[in-house]
Formats: C-alpha cells, structure tokens, sequence
C-alpha cells in the first residue's frame, strides 16, 4: 500500500483499540486505547520496560497484536507488513547503511518505490537541506558526528513523505545539549511538514518539551494521557506526579473538604483538589516551585530546614516536618536548621503515595 492510499492528506488518525501485547506469559502491554490526531507529535513516556518501544513497534508492523488493533485514518492495519504501512522510523542507533553515503541512504526508500531518477536526486537534496546535511551528502555515516546521523537518519525517514513518523529514543545517544538542539529541529520539522509523529522517550524533559499531548506509562499501561501542562499541573495519580517533574508528597489522612492531619497529627488547612474519594485521600502533593519559605506561623504549617543546596537560579531546601521531608525550590532565603514557614499552593490529594516512597517507608 502506498502512502497516498492510507491518506491523501500530510498527516493521520491514529487509532488503538483494546490493543494487547504478550510475549508468552508475560503481558508487555494491557489493553490500551489511544487516539492520536492527525498532525500531533504524541509521546509515550515511562521509565525503562513499562512497555512503550513494544506499543511502537506495534504501530510500526514489527510486533503483532496478541489482542486489539491499530487502524490509520480508520483502516485497520493490525494485518499489515510494516513496508505496507508507509510510515517512517527513527532508531536510537540511527540504523544508517555504514557502506552507503549519506545521499545513498537517503535515496534508498525513494529507489525501492522506483522513483524517477531525476526525482529522486532533487527530492534528497530538498530533505538534505532541511535537515542542514547538504555538505554532507557524499560522506558515510562513519566520518559523521552521531548528531549529523541522527539528522541523517530523520532525512531518509521523511523523504518518502510518510504521514506517521515514530520515533524510538532518538537522542539518548547524544550529548545534553545536542539533545535540545535536535530535539526542537525535529518538532519543527514535524510541525512544518504537518506528519503525525509518536515519540518514545524517558526522559520527561524532553517529553514536556517537545510534545502535543503524552501518555504516562508504567508496567504495561498508561497512566494519564494529556499536554505536557495537564501530565506536570494535574496528574491524576501519585504515580504520573512522581514520574514526571519533582514532587513533594506528604502522607496523612484529608479530614474535611480543606483539612488534611500529617502521620504525626500536624493540621494543615489548605485548598485541596481530590483525585479520589476523600475518605481515600492518604497523600498531598506539591510541585517544590510552587511553596514560599516564610516566617514561622506565617505559612501554613513549619518546618526545619535539614539541607540546602545552592542552584544558582534558585536554591533546594529539604524542610523536615515532624518526620516527613518536603522538597522546596525557592529563591527565598533560609539557612541549615533554621525553623520556617512554608506557604502551600493549592494541593492535590491522592490515594497512594508513588511506589518509590512507598518502599523507602517499608525499609
Ligand atoms: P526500554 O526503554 O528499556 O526499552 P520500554 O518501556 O520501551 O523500555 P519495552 O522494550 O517495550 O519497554 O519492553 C516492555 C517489557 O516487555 C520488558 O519487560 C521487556 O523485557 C519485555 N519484552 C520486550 N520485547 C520482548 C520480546 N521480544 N520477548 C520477550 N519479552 C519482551
């Protein structure tokens, strides 16, 4: 099938439904549902084996459904071979042909569609330019920086005008800054060539940075779907908090609607948002930047400052309260076990705390 027979348009629909991936007894994915708009660059998120290369490949062809389907524009392609999907993909290992030059490589896919020569040459040099590669068209990958063959590996990716572009870690063998670097010039190129574009990453970073909506997976499912601003403001679950963007957890129990009682019996009146039933409400939740150091009794509840570090732009305070440690991010002025105020932003309250705390309890 060619790409003009799944879309006429740049981009396309993506559709997961009930989708579920076994390998043997072990279930790699749950079933899942998902709609990816035409046009969006959406990333799966989620640390290392929740699944989210598995659900790629899936969408690429390489894996086959254990139970669900995937359908582009509303045709199921769960049947197809992945050359019969006209999608392009980008490994984190840029995959290049070590013997072919940069041109050849890009070539390649336009030659096995048996283009018109004249086509070809100009079409690779068009995508070469895009990419900035255009003086190093006559190379091999092996004389080139990783960062020139990721661009290279993105070239012959979108010069078969894929409408779904996936992307499977991409940068993660490339140094910090290039990372930023590249990681905006494929949004961009994304956004200007108008393709659908999944991105696999870890790094919730770079997920907030470069994404129009993500999904939050862990062990096999996803956890909240939503832009980088919903998954960092108001995640859902105390997992999603956890996972992506510091987080300052506090355990108790909520007592009212505007009251929650820390384990060591400290009141705490503050404006609470409930993801849960309140009788469940067990955790609050902050993001370190947004709760003030102030005077003592002047905020909403004290602490002990127990360490400090300088970060330049602003400074990280652990404050202890009664046994439990509050992540604080604040340009405000305090020193090592000086007693504070800390003025809450409005909290949201969960059912659990993250996994993470919860095993740092039990040891
Ligand atoms: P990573 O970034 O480490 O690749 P991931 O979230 O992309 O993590 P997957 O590669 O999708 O994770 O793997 C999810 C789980 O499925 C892991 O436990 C992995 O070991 C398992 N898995 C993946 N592929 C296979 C396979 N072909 N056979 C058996 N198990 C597999």
């Amino acid at each position: 099938m060619t790409t003009s027979a799944i879309n006429g348009s740049a981009g396309l629909d993506v559709s997961i439904e009930g989708l579920q991936i076994n390998f043997g007894d072990f279930t790699a994915l749950k079933p899942t549902e998902l709609e990816i708009r035409n046009g969006e660059l959406f990333t799966l998120l989620g640390p290392s084996g929740c699944g989210k290369t598995t659900l790629l490949r899936c969408l690429a062809g390489f894996t086959k459904p254990s139970a669900g389907r995937v359908r582009f524009n509303g045709k199921d392609v769960s049947a197809l071979e992945p050359w019969d999907r006209g999608i392009g993909f980008v490994f984190q290992n840029y995959a290049l042909w070590p013997t072919k030059t940069i041109a050849a490589n890009v070539a390649y896919g336009l030659e096995m569609r048996r283009e018109p020569k004249d086509m070809i040459r100009e079409k690779v040099a068009s995508t070469l330019r895009m990419v900035e590669l255009t003086e190093a068209a006559g190379k091999y990958p092996g004389e080139m920086s990783g960062g020139m063959q990721q661009r290279a590996a993105l070239a012959r990716a979108v010069v078969i005008d894929p409408p779904l572009l996936l992307f499977d870690e991409p940068l993660s063998n490339l140094d910090a800054k290039l990372r930023v670097k590249l990681r905006r010039d494929i949004r961009n190129l994304q956004k200007r060539l108008g393709l659908t574009a999944v991105y696999v990453t870890h790094d919730q970073e770079e997920a907030l940075d470069i994404s129009d909506r993500i999904a939050v997976m862990r062990q096999g499912e996803v956890l909240q779907v939503g832009t980088p601003r919903e998954i960092y403001e108001t995640p859902e679950n105390a997992q999603v908090a956890d996972f992506v963007g510091k987080a300052s957890f506090l355990s108790g129990k909520a007592i009212s609607d505007d009251r929650f009682r820390l384990t060591d019996g400290t009141e705490i009146k503050a404006k609470m948002s409930f993801q849960t039933n309140r009788d469940n409400a067990v955790a609050i939740f902050a993001r370190p930047e947004a709760i003030a150091l102030v005077p003592v009794d002047q905020g909403d509840l004290n602490g002990v400052i127990s360490e400090v570090s300088y970060l330049g732009n602003l400074t990280r305070y652990l404050v202890r309260i009664g046994d439990q440690i509050v992540l604080c991010e604040t340009r405000d002025d305090a020193v090592l076990g000086q007693e504070v105020g800390l003025r809450l932003p409005p909290l949201r309250t969960f059912d659990t705390l993250p996994d993470r705390q919860k095993s740092e309890e039990e040891v």
